[in-house]
């Protein structure tokens, strides 16, 4: 329903009043940061221009207002104007702390060091690339700042160069836009999947959008009089406050589902769509009667996700209906709160129950907040997602704000961390794994056959503790062999049972001989 916005929409307020009026009751400190922060960039990036031809600050602006309209504090968007000042124009992490404190210092950072990861273009490990993101970024607040930053790049993307325009486009279908649906920020994600589509997919795009101007205008108007229809049907039978909305899917998300579904677009029924928003739970099953009471339901594509919501959480009810003109269109039935729930993830959720309006979604944050210790931290190390929604159970917000950003840094970051092979494969390991659980990750041969490794390119000892983003190299002998003493310097099981594994060997052929 909502448009991505071209860089030629100007507005007609000035950029700093724009991030202002964008905030959240931003209070006095806030404001007076965001105000600081603007004039050090302004400063900053004086001289400086994008592809584009706008200054950029015009960049940093933008980067702030998407993170302003999010509802985030004083202190990312500072951040978020500030960015690209350490990278992109050489200004001494030493004078943000001293202008603008530790915290907002360390989240440029974090922006800084994420922008070193390069995405390698396989996809054998968009996986693990995407949780090196989440791992490295180590505070959700660095995670918005770049998703924002990109959003502003891609909107500009048309700009850059033809030969880099692919990869930064599919970087950003691959890392980004997945990053920002599992945090629950689907404007976002949509946004970011559109925006990338025509550039990963010229021929599929435009075949797409070919396929789906064919119809419409004819949807469209379709869609306007059911819509009104609907209105009326449901006011008929005493659900007086309901509202409809109505949309034609995104073009990357139905593509999407266009390849799922054996490229039949006959198969997909949501093409179209409806959406009645109710008061309660009672309302959407009393909807549900209503219409299908009016209009004849296709068999087999009723679903009640509220009763069973998607692993995502998810809720709703969906229908697919006859419309009598020879369309038919899918039905979705949701409480006002579930439809926020959808568009922005706990987000909207915890700000909506926190009573504190729709545009406060910064509160979701708090959702990360790890309170206790999680029951199952296998699942929750395999499984952002599923840690986000156990976190998301956790209904009270925190008060101590002093404690909550504190708490920012979730105890996943601290129980994995992610390495490179010197040909970019991901390796996941737990804290404090040394260069011997790395080889023994990769394969026991390399692991026994082990006589160094070399990390970011410089030899190390064997028990050196490996961080997050380290290139890892091992080198190898055929005639090496596994040393005891390795088992104590070993983090993983599974490198300790190799090794007593290979010296065991070791032992046999000893006898052997
Ligand atoms: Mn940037």
């Amino acid at each position: 329903m909502s448009q991505p916005q071209s860089p030629q929409n100007q507005r007609d307020l000035d950029p700093l009043t724009e991030i202002l009026k964008s905030m959240v009751k931003p209070s006095a400190e806030e404001i007076a940061l965001v105000k600081k922060a603007f004039a050090f960039a302004e400063h900053a990036h004086e001289g400086c221009f994008r592809h584009s031809g706008e200054p950029c600050l015009k960049h940093l602006t933008e980067t702030a207002r998407i993170l302003a309209e999010l509802g985030a504090s004083g202190t990312t968007i500072a951040a978020g104007l500030l960015h690209d000042t350490i990278e992109d124009v050489g200004v001494d992490r030493a004078l943000i702390v001293k202008e603008f404190g530790e915290e907002v210092a360390f989240l440029v950072d974090g922006v800084t060091k994420l922008g070193h990861l390069k995405y390698k273009g396989t996809d054998r490990h968009n996986e693990s690339l995407r949780k090196l993101f989440v791992a490295m970024s180590e505070d959700i607040r660095v995670l918005l700042i770049k998703l924002a930053d990109r959003l502003h790049n891609m909107r500009t993307l048309s700009y850059v160069p033809k030969d880099k325009q692919r990869r930064i486009a599919e970087e950003t279908l691959q890392i980004y836009a997945p990053i920002a649906y599992r945090l629950g920020i689907r404007k976002i994600n949509r946004e970011l999947e559109d925006l990338s589509f025509p550039y990963v997919w010229p021929k599929e795009y435009e075949s797409m959008r070919k396929t789906l101007k064919e119809q419409h205008i004819d949807r469209t108007e379709s869609l306007e009089k059911f819509s009104r229809s609907v209105q009326k049907t449901l006011a008929k039978g005493g659900l007086t406050k309901a509202k409809t909305e109505y949309r034609v899917k995104g073009l990357y998300s139905l593509y999407k589902k266009y390849l799922r579904n054996d490229k039949d677009l006959e198969k997909i029924y949501d093409i179209s769509a409806i959406r009645i928003l109710v008061n309660s739970v009672a309302e959407c099953y009393q909807a549900l009667g209503v219409i299908h009471e009016r209009w004849r339901p296709l068999p087999h594509r009723i679903k009640d996700y509220i009763a069973f919501p998607k692993p995502n959480d998810y809720k709703a009810l969906h229908t697919t209906v006859f419309v009598g003109d020879g369309n038919i269109v899918e039905v979705q039935i949701k409480t006002h709160e579930m439809h926020r729930y959808s568009e922005y993830g706990i987000a909207s959720h915890l700000s909506y129950k926190a009573g504190r309006g729709e545009k406060d979604v910064w509160a979701w944050i708090h959702a990360l907040l790890p309170k206790s210790k999680v029951n199952n931290e296998k699942d929750l190390i395999k499984d952002v997602p599923k840690w986000i929604a156990e976190l998301a159970a956790y209904e009270e917000p925190a008060k101590d704000q002093e404690l909550f950003q504190k708490g920012l840094v979730s105890d996943f970051f601290n129980y994995r961390i992610f390495v490179f092979s010197p040909n970019g494969d991901v390796v996941d390991l737990p804290v404090d794994s040394t260069p011997i659980d790395f080889a023994y990750s990769i394969h026991s041969d390399i692991g026994d056959s082990m006589t160094g490794a070399k990390v970011n390119g410089k030899l190390v000892s064997l028990d050196m503790a490996l961080h997050n983003g380290d290139i890892v190299l091992i080198m190898t002998n055929e005639n090496a062999k596994p040393n005891r003493k390795w088992i104590d310097m070993a983090k993983t099981s599974m490198a300790r049972r190799h090794i007593r594994h290979g010296l065991s060997k070791l032992r046999k052929s000893d006898r052997d001989d």
